[in-house]
């Protein structure tokens, strides 16, 4: 049953086409990953879907209702960033909190929402500190966790460990896997790297220049498990 299904999205930018009519379907908890070449239109099609970008024409349907109608911030979607987006000047915390505060949500709820979170991503303990004062890693734990802490009904994640060391980026790579699927939200993730996509992902699609080449599991698609 799909949860998220994005039918014969065209994105042009003047003479440039960057989405050449794709579709696809993501099913509830799926963790489906967007992996091509700079350029093939990932980040287009992320940002299409979380509202920050207009599709020329097609459709997008989220849970059996027209996504593309609903003004962006209602739209329940949690978004991480490459390079992490946080705000330098508020606590970690408190980067966390944003969103909830942005919702009017009740201050003991933000409160207990936010402990959960940075229990979640492993920050608990660095919850009163500055963005500044972390490494890149617990910078990105920082972004998860803001993007987890609305409760969305779907988590988009744009190269999220492209800024990170090799080491780090594996650690991070396992654990956003463990959060997304204990739980069970279903996310997209776009990443140029092969071996990103085979060892996190249920199902890979391959773009190239605007379309869609291929869809399926890692094993589908490249014979691994
Ligand atoms: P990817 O995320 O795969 O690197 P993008 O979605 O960023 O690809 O870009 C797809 C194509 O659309 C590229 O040719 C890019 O230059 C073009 N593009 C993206 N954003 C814009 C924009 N705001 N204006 C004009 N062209 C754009
Ligand atoms: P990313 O690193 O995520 O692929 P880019 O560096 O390609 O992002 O693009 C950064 C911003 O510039 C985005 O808002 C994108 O829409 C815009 N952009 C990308 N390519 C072009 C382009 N050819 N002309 C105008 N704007 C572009």
């Amino acid at each position: 049953m799909a949860y998220l299904n994005v039918e014969g999205a065209i994105k042009r930018y003047g003479a440039t086409t960057a989405l050449n009519g794709v579709s696809f379907s993501v099913a509830k908890g799926e963790f489906f990953t967007l992996l091509g070449p700079s350029g093939c239109g990932k980040t287009t099609l992320l940002r299409s879907i979380a509202g920050f970008s207009q599709l020329s024409e097609g459709r997008v349907a989220l849970d059996g209702a027209d996504l593309l109608a609903v003004p962006p911030h209602k739209r329940d979607i949690g978004m991480v960033f490459q390079d992490y987006a946080i705000f330098p000047h508020l606590t970690v915390a408190e980067n966390v909190a944003f969103g909830l505060k942005a919702r009017k949500v009740a201050t003991s709820v933000i409160r207990d929402r936010v402990a959960e979170a940075l229990a979640t991503v492993r920050l608990s303990a660095l919850s009163e500190r500055l963005p500044a004062a972390l490494s890149g890693g617990q910078q990105q734990r920082i972004g998860i966790a803001r993007a987890m802490v609305v409760k969305p009904r779907l988590l988009l994640m744009d190269e999220p460990l492209s800024n990170l060391d090799a080491k780090l980026r594996l650690d991070l790579r396992d654990e956003i896997r463990d959060i997304q699927r204990t739980i069970g939200i279903a996310a997209i993730y776009v990443t140029h790297d092969q071996e990103e996509a085979l060892a996190i992902s249920d199902r890979i699609c391959v773009m190239d220049g605007g379309s869609i080449e291929q869809i399926g599991t890692p094993q589908q698609i490249y014979g691994q498990p």
